[in-house]
């Protein structure tokens, strides 16, 4: 018999290895991964580009809100690199938001309570079918509060900072594991201080630390509790 499909949401901490875990576990599950941070940074490499931030640190909600009405973001499958891409008005820019400048810009962006309307809209809609794991800051409290299953991931912070530039240096990208490590502390802070959606752990989310977790451990930990939950949802495993 087919396991039910649920809605998996793994939030927490910048960089706490939250993509790595969601696309493994969408892998062994047959579900498919959705990282909502490739879209608000998209949308924050659409105000860059539009010049929102030549003047200013936080561009004005105006400019930010104009600019919603002329942004479209979709998401396809591209198999021979076996990933999900993003795509900013048809152009796809998976490789583009990856740097410092858009995680140095984007927090701002997503402060913003229009940009995060248009985009949980969008996530509600790609989890009708359930089956999905999604990574984020607020898809346990905000996105998918019924969500059958809630990760809340959280690792020290020079371990985050350390993985981060290792993932940076290895995409050929440029970084200071110093300029990393501002990044990350800023960004956790302004994410958890805005008013819309602050990054917190869900009240029924299972927090895992995994700083000094291997991946595979990981997967262990998760085996064990979506067994339990299958058990507990249709009386089987
Ligand atoms: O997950 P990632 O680090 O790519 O997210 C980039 C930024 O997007 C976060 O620092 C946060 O400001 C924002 N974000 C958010 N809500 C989400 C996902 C990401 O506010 N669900």
């Amino acid at each position: 018999m087919e396991h039910q499909k649920i809605i998996i949401a793994l939030d927490g901490h910048s960089s706490c290895g939250k993509s790595t875990y969601a696309k493994r576990i969408a892998q062994e599950l047959g579900y498919a991964y959705i990282d909502t941070g490739a879209m608000y940074r998209s949308v924050t490499l659409a105000a860059m580009e539009s010049g929102l931030f030549d003047q200013t640190e936080a561009p004005s909600l105006e400019l930010v809100e104009g600019l919603l009405d002329s942004i479209e973001l979709s998401l396809q499958f591209n198999s021979s690199r076996q990933r999900t891409e993003i795509y900013l008005n048809g152009r796809m820019v998976e490789d583009m938001i990856r740097g410092m400048d858009v995680s140095g810009h984007v927090s701002y962006i997503a402060a913003i309570s229009a940009v995060r309307r248009k985009m949980v809209e969008y996530q509600r809609q790609l989890g009708v079918q359930k089956g999905i794991v999604m990574d984020g800051r607020d898809i346990g409290t905000v996105v998918f509060p019924e969500a059958e299953l809630k990760i809340f991931l959280t690792a020290l912070p020079e371990v985050r900072a350390m993985r981060r530039y290792k993932e940076l240096i290895e995409k050929g990208l440029n970084a200071e594991l110093e300029e990393v490590r501002l990044n990350l502390e800023k960004r956790d802070r302004i994410d958890s201080n805005r008013e819309d959606s602050p990054l917190k752990q869900a009240e029924d989310a299972i927090v895992m630390d995994n700083s000094d977790m291997t991946v595979d451990q990981q997967m262990e930990w998760f085996r064990k509790k979506y067994n339990s939950l299958m058990v507990e949802l249709n009386g089987e495993n």
